[in-house]
């Protein structure tokens, strides 16, 4: 098939290159020249693992191209998939200027049918608007063609992206057209060889389905932090806790770790913006609302166990921070609590000397240079002169480490985990003052 694909983020370019891989031919179109210049050459500019490999292998077969016209992107593909960016808008909506400014460009050079499939994670009554926008331009130039919409949410995850497109649990389409149905049931046959996974549905309930899911997990997290929180006031032990109700299954132990928040460029936004879609409704959405809000107490507590274990006194410290990516496996910064704690430490006046293994550019690109941050090379850097060490993205370098060495290189020796990586009382028998989440009395 041909297919376009606009946007060459984490998710267009992850899905331009995986269809391109099962043999269709796609061509990737997106806005920004120097993304488009670097991956003609084969350069990924994000980090995602296995999709340098993937680009460079798709561009070899001459199934995988990149552009930056619009009307070449229109005119090659059938299908159409819009896989923009939906960020936040100011009242916490999708801002959707970049869904719909495609959907214009698509209805000014389509030549022939299309189907526009959205990917994007929009909210409910999108299919409706884009459907209107193409039609507009349409209008504009005096042609009728026709069309049809479709919403195809992507639950891929970032930091196993390919893996996620290529084994996805389920392809839900929403759609109420047969041809539609069609063209679908063949981009993703390479997929469904093994079990059905495509699951129709309507347009509205698809493009709710997306953020459905997202709350649920969010929920989850919100949910496990706040025994944390909890946990910490009653003697407890979220861990012990956390096993206790995974173990049934109708909980289960998957999403239920307890941390520092849950960051990235999805969570955070969907949301806000389904409790915006719930209250344009006349919806009071409480739920959605306090998982929000959890959330977003929870990320502070990185600076606040920090700041009373140095009894409110930050200015001029140094503090050494492993992790700055918002999940380990990808470079992405987007609402990580690593941000939140930066932009603390900076404010109580602190200099910080941080490590992650991919998220470097990243944070030079987002904070340029400053006096009081120091990118270090490795993690033994970091904390070389620190008075204190928080670990805010559970990578897997940092899973073990010999106390005694960081009891000897920490000035203080304070150790504010948001991940809850090691066994507080082995950190605590080598004399570190050692602060997790949810294990332990709260300082
Ligand atoms: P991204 O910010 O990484 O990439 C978006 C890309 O779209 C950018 O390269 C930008 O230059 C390009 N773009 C903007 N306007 C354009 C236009 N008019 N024509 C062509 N390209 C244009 O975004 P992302 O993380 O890939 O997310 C895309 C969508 O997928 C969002 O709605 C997001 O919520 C959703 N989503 C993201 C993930 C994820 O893990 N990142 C997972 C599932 C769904």
């Amino acid at each position: 098939m041909k297919v376009a694909v606009f946007g060459s983020g984490y998710v267009g370019l992850v899905t331009a290159c995986c269809l391109a891989d099962v043999g269709h031919h796609v061509v990737c179109m997106d806005v920004d020249d120097e993304k488009i210049a670097r991956l003609r050459r084969g350069e990924v500019p994000i980090y995602e693992p296995g999709l340098s490999e993937l680009v460079r292998r798709n561009l070899a077969t001459g199934r995988l191209h990149f552009t930056t016209e619009a009307a070449e992107a229109v005119a090659f593909g059938t299908l159409q998939f819009i896989a923009v960016g939906t960020p936040p808008d100011e009242d916490g909506s999708a801002d959707l200027q970049y869904v719909l400014a495609v959907a214009e460009s698509i209805g000014r050079h389509m030549r022939d049918f299309k189907v526009i499939v959205d990917k994007s994670t929009v909210p409910v009554g999108t299919a409706e608007k884009v459907r209107s926008q193409v039609a507009e331009a349409l209008a504009e130039r005096d042609v009728e063609i026709p069309f049809e919409v479709c919403s195809n949410p992507e639950f891929l995850k970032e930091g196993s992206a390919i893996e996620d497109f290529n084994h996805a649990a389920r392809i839900i389409v929403g759609t109420e057209s047969e041809r539609v149905r069609s063209l679908m049931r063949e981009c993703y046959a390479p997929y469904i060889r093994r079990q059905e996974k495509l699951v129709f549905m309507s347009v509205r309930s698809a493009e709710l389905t997306k953020y459905a899911a997202n709350a649920m997990l969010a929920t989850k997290i919100s949910f496990i932090n706040e025994m944390a929180n909890l946990t910490e006031r009653l003697g407890a032990d979220v861990e012990e806790v956390r096993r206790g109700i995974g173990s049934d299954l109708r909980i289960g132990y998957h999403f239920i770790y307890p941390g520092c928040g849950y960051g990235g460029s999805c969570f955070p936004k969907d949301v806000s913006a389904l409790a915006k879609t719930a209250s344009e409704v006349g919806y009071a959405a409480e739920l959605l609302d306090a998982v929000a809000a959890v959330n977003r107490r929870q990320k502070r507590t990185l600076f606040d166990k920090l700041s009373q274990a140095f009894d409110g006194e930050l200015a001029d410290k140094t503090i050494a921070v492993w992790g700055l990516a918002f999940k380990p496996n990808t470079d992405d910064m987007r609402e990580a609590p690593s941000r939140e704690l930066l932009e603390s430490l900076w404010q109580a006046g602190a200099r910080v000397r941080v490590f992650d293994p991919k998220a470097m550019e990243e944070c030079r690109r987002l904070y340029g240079e400053r006096m009081d941050l120091r990118l270090c090379r490795d993690r033994e850097a970091a904390v070389d002169g620190a008075d204190a060490l928080v670990i805010c993205t559970e990578w897997k370098e940092f899973r073990a480490v010999d106390f005694a060495w960081l009891r000897g290189v920490l000035r203080c020796p304070v150790v504010v985990d948001g991940r809850n990586l090691y066994d507080p009382s082995l950190a605590k028998d080598a004399g570190l003052l050692y602060y997790a989440v949810g294990r332990g009395a709260s300082l």
